[in-house]
């Protein structure tokens, strides 16, 4: 339909997600998709019934605003207990429909115009964009390849008066880094005395390898103390389409959260919070979640042994780097896009995750899929 006005673009500069542009190239040219971190198998049967017999016992009107009392507490014990931090159900805990929308709460929330922003490249695409609509600054600092760690000595210089938030993301999308201790004291001596807030999004906190454990400001009190942690239920009961997500921060700063998640979404949705607090009481449904993951890192890495790709190390999440410069000048979008037509095999370019199109050439690709989908995607890319 025509528009009777042309509305004056808030995001003059931002088109529709990556994700969204190869998903449909992929399904265009009937490619395997390697590219969204999009789980492409079923989740515990068990969780669905959960879902579905929630809706029967009449489940199905408003949550309350900040998540069922129940989950919030499940969600509490889950955290001391794994991380040290106990966190209040009633004041510092809030269930979000989706870590999307407690992102975009939070940092709507806590920035405001004027503000900078401090926040690591590659990275997920939201935040800048988020930043921006509250007439802040997104001040970049580059994970430059091939380790792509923090130089927290660049971080120092980029500190200013005007520094509002440092926006932390552990294990990393896209480049599967996770912090260490030495990241935690950085981050730590680098806040003291200053009122900056971090926002750290752990949305893959249960997906670490090789016997690392996960770093969550919760385990660290002086930075619990300054922190929003965001995690979600997508990643880790393979349902990330059922948008739930969960946040805790201390009271103060839950009070100003809490206050746009509910003019945005109000609650979560119903059902899904049910059956999340029986599935949470079984540990193991997210406890074997590294192993279950660790064994398709090394499956995807096995099968692409023998390509020409470089497999850069993945510590945590469900992606890993393939560095393609040595073979290839292409740029990575036109190497992304010869992959999908030519080779059938759908990867993310890493410069989406840049806002200045920094290219390393490097593809991203996500292997959380079933392992014949893994098996086969390797055997096309190695064609390549
Ligand atoms: N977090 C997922 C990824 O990085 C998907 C995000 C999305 O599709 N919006 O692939």
């Amino acid at each position: 339909m025509r528009s009777a006005s042309a509305p004056r673009s808030k995001l003059p500069d931002v088109g529709t997600t990556i994700f969204t542009v190869i998903g449909q190239l992929a399904s265009e040219h009937d490619a395997l998709n390697l590219s969204q971190g999009a789980p492409n198998f079923a989740p515990d049967p068990a969780l669905v019934e959960g879902v579905a017999r929630a809706m029967r016992n009449g489940h199905n009107q408003y949550a309350p605003m900040a998540g069922i009392g129940a989950l919030r507490e499940a969600l509490a014990d889950k955290t001391e207990r794994l991380y040290g931090a106990r966190y209040d159900p009633q004041t510092e805990v809030t269930v979000i429909a989706s870590a999307s929308e407690g992102l975009y709460a939070a940092i709507s929330a806590l920035v405001h115009h004027g503000d900078e922003v401090i926040y690591f490249e590659p990275s997920f695409d939201s935040y800048a964009p988020i930043v921006r609509m509250q007439g802040a600054t997104p001040v970049a600092i580059k994970l430059a390849a091939p380790d792509f760690r923090v130089d927290w000595d660049a971080v120092a210089a980029a500190i200013t008066p005007r520094t509002r938030m440092i926006i932390v993301n552990t294990p990393h999308n896209p480049t599967a880094t996770v912090f260490s201790a030495h990241d935690i004291e950085q981050l730590a001596r680098l806040t003291r005395q200053t009122d900056i807030v971090i926002l750290s999004d752990e949305v893959y906190e249960h997906i670490v390898f090789d016997g690392v454990r996960h770093e969550s400001m919760a385990r660290h009190r002086e930075l619990a103390e300054r922190s929003v942690i965001v995690s979600s239920f997508g990643k880790s009961f393979h349902v990330t389409g059922w948008r739930v997500g969960y946040c805790f921060a201390p009271a103060a700063l839950m009070d100003e959260i809490r206050k746009i998640h509910q003019f945005m979404v109000f609650s979560a949705d119903t059902p899904m919070q049910f059956a999340f607090v029986e599935h949470l009481a079984q540990a193991d449904s997210y406890l074997g979640l590294s192993a279950f993951y660790q064994a398709k890192r090394d499956l995807l890495a096995r099968e692409l042994a023998g390509s020409r790709f470089e497999l850069l190390p993945s510590e945590g999440s469900f992606f890993m780097l393939a560095r393609f410069r040595h073979f290839s000048d292409e740029r990575d979008s036109d190497f992304v896009l010869r992959l999908i037509r030519d080779a059938r095999v759908a990867t993310i370019p890493l410069s989406a995750f840049y806002t200045d199109g920094t290219d390393p050439g490097v593809i991203r690709l996500s292997f959380s899929k079933d392992d014949a989908t893994l098996i086969e995607g390797a055997r096309r890319l190695s064609n390549i």
